[in-house]
C-alpha cells in the first residue's frame, strides 16, 4: 500500500505536561514518520473552524475552550496506512476504553483532555493538513 499522510495534534493537556517527546516517540517507534511539525497557540476562531464538523455536538464549546487553553503541536505523520495506523496508536476517544499501550490509555486525563487528535479518514486528513501546513512545509 502507498504511503499515506495524516494530521496529528498534540493537545494542550499533553504540552502542559511536557509530553511532546514521549508522544512523538510512540509515532516513530510504531513506524510513522513526522514529516512536518509546528507548535502554536490556536485562536478561538481557528479552533472553532478546525472543529466545525462537531459544531452541533454538546461538547463543542467546551472542546474549543480546551483546545485554546495552551499550546498545541500540529504535525503531519507519514507511513503505510497512516490514518488508520495513527488511530490505533492513539487509542479510543475515551481513555477508559482505550487499549493498553495506546497514547490515550497512557497519557489522557479525560475523554476531553485526551492528549492527541488524529484524522479519521484520508479525506479529512487532506483537509486538516491543509488547515495547518503548506505543501512546502511537508518534507517526507
Ligand atoms: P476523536 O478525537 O477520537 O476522533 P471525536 O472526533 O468524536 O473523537 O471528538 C473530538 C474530540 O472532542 C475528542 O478527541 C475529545 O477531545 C472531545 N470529545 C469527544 N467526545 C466528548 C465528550 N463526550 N465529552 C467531552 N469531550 C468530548
Ligand atoms: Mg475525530
Amino acid at each position: 500500500m502507498a504511503k499515506e499522510l495524516t494530521l496529528s495534534i498534540i493537545k494542550p493537556d499533553a504540552t502542559r505536561r511536557n509530553l511532546t517527546g514521549k508522544i512523538n516517540a510512540r509515532f516513530e517507534e510504531k513506524g510513522l514518520r513526522i514529516v512536518a511539525q509546528k507548535r502554536l497557540w490556536l485562536t478561538a476562531q481557528q479552533a472553532e473552524k478546525f472543529y466545525e464538523v462537531h459544531k452541533e455536538r454538546a461538547f463543542y464549546r467546551e472542546l474549543c475552550d480546551f483546545m485554546i487553553s495552551g499550546p498545541v503541536v500540529a504535525q503531519v505523520l507519514q507511513g503505510e496506512n497512516a490514518v488508520a495506523r495513527n488511530r490505533e496508536i492513539m487509542g479510543a476517544t475515551n481513555p477508559a476504553n482505550a487499549e493498553k499501550g495506546t497514547i490515550r490509555k497512557d497519557f489522557a486525563e479525560s475523554i476531553e483532555a485526551n492528549s492527541v487528535h488524529g484524522s479519521d479518514s484520508a479525506e479529512n486528513a487532506a483537509r486538516e493538513i491543509a488547515f495547518f501546513f503548506s505543501e512546502l512545509e511537508i518534507v517526507g
